[in-house]
């Protein structure tokens, strides 16, 4: 029988030939094969043991804000988050799916008088992208709040992993070849108004300092050791720099932005000379943050 029609036999929606330009923050990238999305994570499990039944190669995708997608597309399935997004709470402790919005569970820490997660708002990823990425912020990373996740391995078991199994580095983490399901996060009492504001201040910063009006994955390149990516390619002279729609972001060099019709091709080719003008000038190799996929 077909994917197509074994996705649907387990009740899990699934849709042919997706683009994945609508559903990264890129707005790059051709169709995946299969897209499934799950809304329980029992369906979760079953669409990863499809995939593994029928060596259908696969992905896991959340809001798709750390992503370059091939304009080829991805030849597999891509199995999106989205609509799995509990959030439970257990006195200081949050308990949240994979598929949960960063900015819902700031919110929701806030409103519980909750506070730790202050870092991430503003973050435009899930709560597993987030884990696989060990997103950070303003001096705050997830490894500083997170106690446990609980991730399927490659066989399919269910594992909870804690304390070093995490494996959390400078954005890396145990999760990168796993299906993170869902994790705790451990925060501290406090007023909610005071959360709150300092959530709005991080906010703001981010307004005032990155280009959130046009599509982009973030910061591309990795903090090379002593620098900062973002000074090192603005005193390259690269500010403003494109290759097609791809362009060096006149507010902040660490953001490649997509002006309109930037192809993976285009973004590829200017992270490449970028890397090559910043190595000639100061003898620093910039590693990207931003994760490649697809054909
Ligand atoms: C404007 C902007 C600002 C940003 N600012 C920051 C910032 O301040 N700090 C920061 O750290 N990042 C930042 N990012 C990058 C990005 O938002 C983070 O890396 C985020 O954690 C990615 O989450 P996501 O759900 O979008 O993951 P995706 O981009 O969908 O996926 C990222 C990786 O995680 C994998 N993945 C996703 N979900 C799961 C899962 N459930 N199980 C296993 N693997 C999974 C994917 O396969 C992929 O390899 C920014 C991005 C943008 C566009």
């Amino acid at each position: 029988m077909e994917f197509f029609s074994l996705a649907e036999q387990e009740q899990i929606a699934v849709t042919a030939q997706a683009e994945m330009s609508r559903l990264t923050t890129f707005r790059i990238g051709g169709p995946c094969r299969w897209l499934m999305e799950p809304d329980t994570e029992e369906k979760l499990l079953r669409a990863l043991a499809l995939c593994r039944q029928t060596k259908t190669p696969h992905m896991l995708l959340g809001n798709g804000s750390n992503l370059l997608v091939s304009d080829e597309g991805i030849d597999g399935a891509v199995i999106r988050t989205c609509r799995l997004k509990s959030i439970i709470r257990n006195e200081n402790l949050l308990t949240a799916q994979c598929g949960v919005p960063l900015n819902v569970l700031c919110r929701y820490a806030a409103e519980n008088g909750l506070s730790g997660l202050e870092f991430a708002y503003g973050i435009p990823g899930t709560v597993g992208g987030a884990a696989v990425m060990n997103a950070g912020a303003y001096g705050g990373e997830l490894a500083q709040v997170c106690t446990a996740v609980r991730a399927v391995d490659s066989c399919g078991t269910v594992h909870v992993y804690r304390g070093e199994e995490l494996g959390f580095g400078y954005r890396r983490s145990a999760f990168a070849d796993k299906t993170v399901l869902d994790i705790q996060v451990q925060l501290q009492p406090d007023e909610p108004g005071a959360i709150f504001a300092r959530m709005e201040d991080y906010m703001n910063r981010r307004r005032e300092k990155q280009p959130l009006e046009w599509p982009s994955a973030g910061s591309v390149f990795k903090r090379p050791e002593g620098y900062f990516a973002g000074a090192l390619i603005e005193q390259a002279g690269l500010k403003g720099c494109c290759v097609g729609g791809a362009c060096v972001s006149e507010k902040h060099a660490g953001f490649i932005v997509n002006k309109g019709g930037a192809t993976c091709g285009d973004v590829r080719a200017l992270i490449e000379q970028v890397r090559q003008t910043v190595h000639k000038q100061f003898g620093v190799a910039l590693e990207c943050e931003i994760r490649f996929c697809g054909k």
